[in-house]
């Protein structure tokens, strides 16, 4: 909801201040679809604010759920679409949200590259996904927020920032900073700004490759940032703010042989802050093929036997393309 036209909208009926507040509060509750429903309010007052304002900016236009997963295509008061997943991990709610509409790093494997760049989603277009599945999941709460939908976060820097601050206060939605994970494609400098906000946000570089030149074919943004700056805003992070740092790694058929585990082994036992994330890549129209069972066993062997400190990402909503990188409106 557009805070700033209610509070004019308020003044300008001569309500009292504290309405501002209780309308405020009921928004961010998560708890409530419609104006209508908020019966601590005057029938005359709901029925207005329903014909002024809508209370999200969001609105469901298709959804669809296996056991742990939901994913909703959420349509914006211009007519554009984002799509915006639940993942329900053992009864913890993580929400994963898109920052953007489409997107303009074109990464060969991802489903939201091959869309191209339409629009940076404002603050409240990213807060308001967070309260579309607060209410369908109301009394329980969203647990964790993870920037790991549609877009770059570090690309709608403002936008971003101010919607974490929302995310994060205690008077609206109050989940915590450990609790937030963004995840980005290596945006050198922004990493070294975000590291400056000395915050306690999780973030997540999605490194693919210690291959200079496979890394940039895969990922153009990194010949705009190469691993040689990608590396050292990395080290900047861990020193500046003391926080574990996550690499995100793929399995692909063209990034898992021995020497890329050896390669990769090295680089996250360079610093005992980092942390490595390998995740199956899934399958996108004209994507990258991923690693097969063989690959993907002998690569994770001998991550294995080199020690390295990670975790195997469970994949949620493959079977209706609701996976990291398979998001689309195309
Ligand atoms: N733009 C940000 C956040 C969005 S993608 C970024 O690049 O990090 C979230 C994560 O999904 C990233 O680690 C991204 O590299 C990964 N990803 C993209 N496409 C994928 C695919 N097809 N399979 C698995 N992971 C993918």
């Amino acid at each position: 909801m557009n805070l700033s036209s209610l509070k004019d909208f308020l003044e300008k009926e001569k309500l009292p201040q504290f309405r501002y507040r209780q309308i405020v509060k009921n928004y961010y509750s998560g708890r409530y679809l419609t104006f209508d429903q908020m019966t601590d309010l005057s029938k005359d007052l709901r029925k207005t604010l329903s014909k002024q304002f809508s209370l999200l900016s969001v609105s469901e236009s298709k959804i669809i759920s296996d056991k742990n997963t939901q994913k909703a295509l959420l349509k914006l008061n211009d007519g554009q679409k984002i799509e915006s997943v639940l993942m329900d991990y053992d009864n913890w709610l993580t929400v994963c949200l898109s920052s953007q509409v489409g997107c303009p790093l074109a990464c060969t494997f991802c489903a939201t590259g091959k869309m191209g760049f339409i629009r940076n989603l404002t603050s409240e277009e990213i807060v308001d996904q967070i309260l579309y599945w607060q209410q369908k999941v109301y009394p329980q709460k969203i647990s964790r927020i993870v920037f790991m939908g549609m877009g770059e976060p570090f690309l709608n820097w403002d936008n971003l920032l101010e919607a974490i601050k929302i995310i994060n206060s205690k008077d609206t939605l109050n989940i915590g900073a450990r609790k937030i994970s963004i995840s980005t494609a290596g945006l050198a400098n922004k990493i070294i700004d975000f590291a400056d906000l000395k915050n306690q946000i999780n973030l997540a570089i999605s490194l693919h490759s210690l291959d200079q030149n496979f890394r940039q074919s895969i990922m153009p943004v990194a010949k705009q940032f190469n691993l040689t700056e990608l590396k050292k805003a990395a080290y900047y992070y861990v020193k500046k703010t003391k926080r574990q740092l996550f690499f995100e790694y793929a399995l692909m058929s063209e990034n898992t042989t021995l020497a890329d585990a050896k390669k990769l082994a090295d680089f996250i036992k360079s610093h005992h802050l980092f942390f490595l994330n390998l995740i199956p890549l899934n399958p996108i129209k004209r994507g990258l093929t991923p690693a097969n069972k063989n690959q993907q066993q002998q690569f994770i062997k001998e991550i294995d036997r080199l020690k390295v400190s990670y975790s195997l990402r469970r994949s949620f909503g493959k079977n209706f393309a609701a996976a990291c990188g398979q998001l689309t409106t195309k």
